[in-house]
């Protein structure tokens, strides 16, 4: 059964994306941020990609951004989210934040209503755990940028039912994507590995091994990765990579993530990558 209205919390890197994909895939997104600033500056990022998608593929139809954002209702306002029949959370990566959140989305959606968090670390049994509706949550990792990734790591938590999981299946293939589903672990498969090395890149420039330019050609040109981790770092996001590596630091008590002090200086001095003009890398302008 084709899923309709698709609510989408947080409207950063990700959950832009996700409404923009989700809109252009013909269903009816709700869009919930904390505020007005936040949601006028989403509504302009998105119909600024549709018009960058457009340049880019001009033989393939791709819808346009009045009719696009005419499927996006855009509010600060949870309450809307009582339409929701899928909810998709991508809110900042921090646990106090997350766990508010699904208190809320359980006293306002109806008890059908699936959740799925696009976390980068959090286990998915945690943040079920604040619900009353467990076999309801799922994880779905969904990549960067999300319009342009076919694949999302989908992560079953302890009380994860098998018709959760078939119903984020049909989601998927209905936006034309493809889940690989694992079992729940903070940072999942993808981040546990990619955090770590990200991080320790971070620690070869502060070691003043290499420069940001030596580190990231040594993957691209000797792996044949088609950006180096610190390329990736910028465009994930700074302040998400410290927020990751931090919840697989207390998730597994291992000194192993200890966030690289360059990194938190960074982020402390608002050098968040892409989204902020500035990380690793100078950009023209923030995204
Ligand atoms: P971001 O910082 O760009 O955006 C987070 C958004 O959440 C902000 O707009 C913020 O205002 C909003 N927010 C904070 N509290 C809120 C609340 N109570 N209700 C509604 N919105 C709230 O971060 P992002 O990069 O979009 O990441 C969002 C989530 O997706 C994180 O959990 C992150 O780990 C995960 N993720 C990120 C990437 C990536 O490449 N950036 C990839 C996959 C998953």
């Amino acid at each position: 059964m084709r899923i309709q209205v698709v609510g989408v919390v947080g409207a950063g890197v990700m959950g832009i994306g996700l409404a923009q994909n989700l809109a252009q895939n013909g269903h009816q997104v709700i869009l919930v941020d904390i505020s007005e600033e936040i949601l006028e500056r989403a509504n302009a990022q998105i119909k600024k990609n549709i018009r960058f998608q457009g340049f880019f593929n001009k033989n393939e139809k791709v819808e346009n951004s009045e009719n696009c954002l005419h499927k996006i209702k855009f509010s600060t306002n949870y309450k809307f989210l009582e339409k929701a029949e899928f909810v998709i959370e991508n809110a900042t990566e921090k646990w106090d934040i997350k766990k508010g959140i699904y208190a809320q989305l359980d006293a306002i959606c109806p008890k059908k209503t699936i959740f799925a968090a696009n976390t980068s670390a959090i286990s998915i049994t945690r943040i079920a755990s604040v619900t009353k509706c467990a076999d309801k949550v799922i994880g779905m990792h969904f990549m960067n940028p999300v319009p342009m990734k076919p694949i999302v790591e989908m992560i079953r938590g302890y009380h994860t039912s098998d018709e959760t999981i078939s119903t984020a299946q049909e989601l998927l293939s209905q936006m034309g994507k493809e889940g690989i589903l694992v079992n729940d672990s903070p940072g999942f498969v993808s981040n546990r590995v990619l955090m770590l090395t990200i991080n320790e890149a971070i620690f070869l420039l502060q070691d003043k091994v290499a420069s940001v330019e030596e580190v990231d050609r040594i993957f691209k040109t000797c792996f044949g990765h088609k950006m180096g981790p610190l390329e990736t770092a910028d465009l994930i996001g700074l302040d998400t990579i410290l927020f990751s590596i931090e919840v697989l630091y207390e998730s597994f008590n291992d000194s192993k993530y200890r966030p690289c002090p360059m990194l938190k200086k960074m982020v402390d001095a608002g050098l968040h990558g892409r989204k902020t003009g500035q990380g690793f890398y100078a950009y023209s302008e923030a995204i």
